[in-house]
């Protein structure tokens, strides 16, 4: 039944293969001989599959452990080097036909403010943005074919993508929609949108259709494949994500791995993201509802072995974990985490911040752009605001090819410190603008060939006199 090359859901993500898996790794929870071979295995930065990993995920031998956590540092540094992508979320409309029973946007949730931005309104969010520095959105909507229909979704992109506001653009649009046609992803390919995104939320086939009661969510097989109609309307780049909380972790561990095998297997191209959203509290929502809660601990177990699993994909955290968490998963793995983010529908340009209202959840970091990029050059990151890729057409294998050739290191790097000068020019408060000029002048000299290396700093002495979007 198991067949990652199929392209119906419950053979790709098979539910025996998947209770196998969970089989299999508790009989070698102890076996050090195997886990040493995983261990080595995965030393050669090509991944391990959905049952080696598992079998890492229930090892508890402290010293193996820790030269995990060691070995998922270093991947993370050898394919992004301390260079950490900055986005924000832009939340359209929160009118919902599903009844997930997680999220207060539910249909059943008659007392939330229920909110859909005219374009007027979007442009004012977008201003709003790009006066804090963002250059690469992820824009969020509930299901509704009436309030928000594809034409609006589009339209809005084409809004959000028209905006230039003193030195700010929106440079990347990423889509998080709900699962639809191939023909609606033709278009939001054409309109010229960056990742789809749809998080799976959890990959249990009996726990998502008691999950989603209502609605076309309900479809579990529909929501599963998605990505694949994705791909075959020329979507290439994909964002998977599961929601922690909801099953059991490693149930929902080995189904992440399997879809990322399945896209590998059938498009050539596995998820260019992975999101590790954790459940939280929300407006008829308490998390304590939901018995599947995972520590601290288990979370950032996660975040170490998703990244070794799948070194070329790209992970990110939102402003749902607080900031000690973050700090922790930036050391593991993550290498795109949102900023000041506002998770309801006009949150950003209203001037009464009343987020209560429409937010979907509750935020555990609350910083501005501003205090979260000094406090990642702080720990010795670069925050970077580049979308050269998507933007040069490197997306899906070409991106991928230019990812495992290693060469992105001559791209991500110049490129990062180029939109991060901008952004220090354009947006920062004195203080940060003080550490990102001193960190871009010892971050200059890691650029590893010379001819890029003087093209950088030429480039940064233009941007000095005013001219922007430079970009390898
Ligand atoms: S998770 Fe998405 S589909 Fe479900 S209720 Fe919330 S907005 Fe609607
Ligand atoms: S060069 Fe491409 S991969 Fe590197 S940071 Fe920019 S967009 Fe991302």
């Amino acid at each position: 039944m198991y067949d990652p090359r199929s392209l119906k859901a419950e053979e790709f993500i098979n539910h025996d293969e998947i209770l196998e898996t969970l089989r299999y790794a508790d009989e070698n929870k102890d076996n050090l001989e195997l886990i040493d071979s995983i261990i080595e295995k995965a030393r050669k930065r090509k991944g391990l599959n959905h049952r080696e990993a598992s079998v890492l995920l229930v090892c508890e031998d402290k010293e193996r452990l820790d030269v995990l956590y060691s070995l998922a540092k270093e991947i993370k540094n050898d394919f992004y080097g301390n260079r950490i992508v900055m986005f924000a979320p832009l939340y359209l409309s929160n009118y919902c036909v599903n009844g997930c029973v997680y999220c207060p946007y539910h249909q059943k949730n008659k007392h939330i403010a229920r909110k859909k931005l005219s374009q007027e309104e979007i442009r004012r969010e977008v201003i709003a943005l790009e006066d804090m520095g963002h250059k690469r959105l992820a824009l969020e909507t509930g299901e509704d074919p009436v309030n928000s229909p594809i034409e609006y979704v589009l339209e809005s992109i084409k809004t959000i993508y028209s905006i230039k506001h003193k030195n700010g653009a929106v440079r990347r649009v990423n889509v998080n929609i709900a699962a639809t046609s191939v023909e609606n992803y033709r278009k939001l390919k054409e309109a010229g949108i960056g990742t789809y995104i749809l998080f799976q939320e959890t990959y249990h086939k009996e726990s998502y259709e008691k999950l989603h009661p209502t609605g076309p969510k309900h479809d579990y097989a529909y929501h599963t494949e998605a990505m694949d109609r994705a791909m075959e309307g020329g979507i290439d780049d994909v964002g998977l994500g599961v929601l922690f909380g909801l099953e059991l972790y490693r149930y929902e561990f080995a189904g992440l791995l399997m879809h990322a095998e399945h896209l590998e297997a059938v498009h050539g191209v596995g998820p260019h993201t992975i999101s590790v959203p954790r459940i939280k509290r929300a407006d008829d929502i308490n998390p304590d509802d939901f018995d599947n809660g995972i520590s601290d601990e288990v979370f950032l177990k996660l975040i170490a072995l998703i990244r070794i699993a799948v070194p070329y994909t790209g992970m990110i955290i939102s402003t749902r974990e607080n900031k000690s968490v973050r700090e922790r998963a930036l050391e593991l793995g993550i290498s795109q985490i949102s900023g000041a983010s506002r998770t309801s529908v006009g949150g950003y340009a209203e001037e009464d911040r009343d987020e209560e209202d429409s937010s979907q959840f509750d935020v555990s970091d609350n910083r501005s752009l501003d205090e979260v990029v000094s406090w990642l050059m702080r720990n010795g990151h670069i925050p970077s605001f580049c979308t050269a890729c998507y933007r040069e057409g490197r997306t899906g294998d070409r991106f991928m090819s230019l990812c495992k050739s290693g060469q992105i290191q001559n791209c991500c790097h110049p490129n990062a410190l180029m939109t991060l000068k901008e952004y220090l020019m354009d947006y920062a408060s004195l203080e940060t603008r003080n550490i990102g000029e001193a960190l871009i002048e010892k971050e200059l000299e890691n650029i590893p060939k010379e001819n890029v290396k003087n093209i950088t700093k030429e480039r940064l002495e233009r941007i000095e006199k005013g001219e922007r979007d430079f970009r390898f």
